[in-house]
């Protein structure tokens, strides 16, 4: 008689492949099914290439980058956390270097390396791969799973299952919402899915004008119906549709929910955050009286990138050949200002094509943290990017899949191995 498998893991992806490294290692016979060509397609191309496989910032900041709810993470993280990342990663042979900000990259440079020393340690263990194989939906009978049935008609058969499906962002990659349906259909609810950690778009024209300029050490308010709601320093970059960039990326994953309801949502760069208004008014001052016979469009450089500069003029409505020592106080008051609050509407999130991720998911409601196990369905486990959690660029995506991954994969195993012992002895 064919063997069935102990766990059957549904998506070969970040999450599911270290799920089946973890399962395999507690003894479990594993297969991972996977409806691309190859497993972790994803994987290839994050960090553009390079992999930011995680971010060594300690548990308590770790947890205010995550969301919606950072509890629901805390078992997987206490059982597998940054700093065992790494340590897998240099055990498979990736040596890894710490970045700004605390992201961690392969010593390589390449999500390639990354990608194959993982395959090549899983298949090292034991774990099975069937890819071209688009799972359609699980097999149930009363509380239990039974089987995966595969697009076309064919049925395979589990002690436990691991849906690891990814979300519904970068759909080239295989990761295409498959699993939400999938879930539902067994009685799983699902919060509502956006993209996240995507590209804003903008009114006007002035991001058109300035496309490709990258700004760094920039602080960027974001303004809510009129109410200063939060802010994030670093780098971004402006499009011919409007903004994006790491730290537009991180605003655009918290006040998705704006953006979506269409609440007037305002993203203002602040161009000198090291500067108050005393100072910035002194430093402009400055600049103006050494300078008094220097052209303003000259003397913008002093204060910013030259492409941004006739977009300065032309909201100030200053003329660049004026000189400095005709400037009066109160377009210095404006120029002040400006600098301090260079403002951008954003009226719509890009689609799921360019988002890094998916925010909103299986409901956590009906998911034991602690094991990852479905509420509904004991030998069913979750893990990845298809749960309702989320979290900033920087390499903390990843590591909730490969946390997650981790605890899905040794629960799994062991409620196979179980149901084993327990099959052999009836
Ligand atoms: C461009 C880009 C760059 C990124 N860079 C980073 C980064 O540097 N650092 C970081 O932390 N995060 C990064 N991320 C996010 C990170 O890649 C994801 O959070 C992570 O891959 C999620 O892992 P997962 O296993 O849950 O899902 P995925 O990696 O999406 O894997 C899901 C897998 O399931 C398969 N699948 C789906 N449906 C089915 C089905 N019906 N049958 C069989 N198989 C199916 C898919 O083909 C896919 O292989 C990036 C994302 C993108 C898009």
């Amino acid at each position: 008689m064919k063997q069935i498998h102990d766990v059957v893991i549904v998506g070969g992806g970040a999450s599911g492949v270290i799920a089946g490294i973890f399962a395999a290692q507690c003894g479990a016979k594993v297969l991972i099914i996977e409806k691309m060509k190859e497993p972790l397609r994803k994987l290839k191309i994050t960090g553009k290439g390079r992999c930011n496989i995680t971010n060594n910032a300690p548990l308590a900041d770790f947890l205010r980058k995550t969301g919606p709810d950072p509890d629901f993470l805390k078992p997987a993280f206490a059982r597998f956390f940054n700093d065992d990342t790494v340590s897998f990663f240099n055990n498979i042979g990736v040596n890894t270097v710490v970045e700004r900000g605390g992201r961690v990259f392969p010593q390589s440079n390449s999500a390639i390396e990354v990608v194959d020393k993982l395959v090549l340690f899983a298949r090292a263990k034991g774990v099975e791969f069937k890819c071209n194989s688009k799972v359609k939906g699980f097999i149930r009978e009363d509380d239990q799973i039974t089987g995966v049935e595969i697009v076309p008609n064919q049925v395979i058969k589990g002690k436990s299952f691991i849906l690891a499906a990814g979300g519904a962002s970068y759909p080239a990659t295989g990761s295409s919402g498959d699993g939400y349906p999938i879930v539902t259909a067994l009685g799983h609810k699902v919060t509502t899915i956006r993209p996240a950690l995507v590209p804003v778009e903008t009114s006007g024209l002035t991001a058109k004008n300035l496309q490709g300029l990258s700004l760094s050490n920039v602080k960027v308010n974001v303004w809510i119906d009129g109410k200063k709601t939060d802010e994030e320093m670093g780098e971004m970059l402006f499009t011919h549709f409007g903004l994006t960039g790491p730290i537009i990326l991180s605003l655009s994953r918290r006040h998705n929910d704006s953006i979506q309801k269409k609440k007037n949502v305002v993203f203002s760069i602040d161009l000198k955050p090291a500067l108050d208004e005393q100072k910035l008014d002194n430093r402009l001052q400055r600049d103006l009286d050494e300078n008094g016979k220097m052209k303003l469009s000259n003397i913008f450089k002093f204060w910013l990138p030259s492409k941004l500069i006739p977009e300065f003029l032309r909201q100030l409505s200053l003329n660049g050949e004026k000189l400095s020592n005709q400037v009066n106080a109160d377009e210095k008051k404006k120029i002040r200002k400006l600098l301090k609050d260079f403002r951008f509407e954003v009226t719509s999130l890009r689609s799921f094509s360019e988002a890094i991720i998916t925010s909103g998911g299986i409901s956590r409601e009906q998911i034991n943290p602690e094991t990852l196990a479905s509420m509904l369905y004991p030998n069913l486990y979750f893990a990845g990017e298809i749960i309702d959690v989320d979290a900033n660029t920087g390499g903390y995506n990843l590591q909730i899949a490969f946390s997650t991954g981790v605890l899905a994969g040794e629960y799994a195993a062991k409620m196979a191995l179980g149901k084993q012992t327990q099959d052999s002895i009836a």
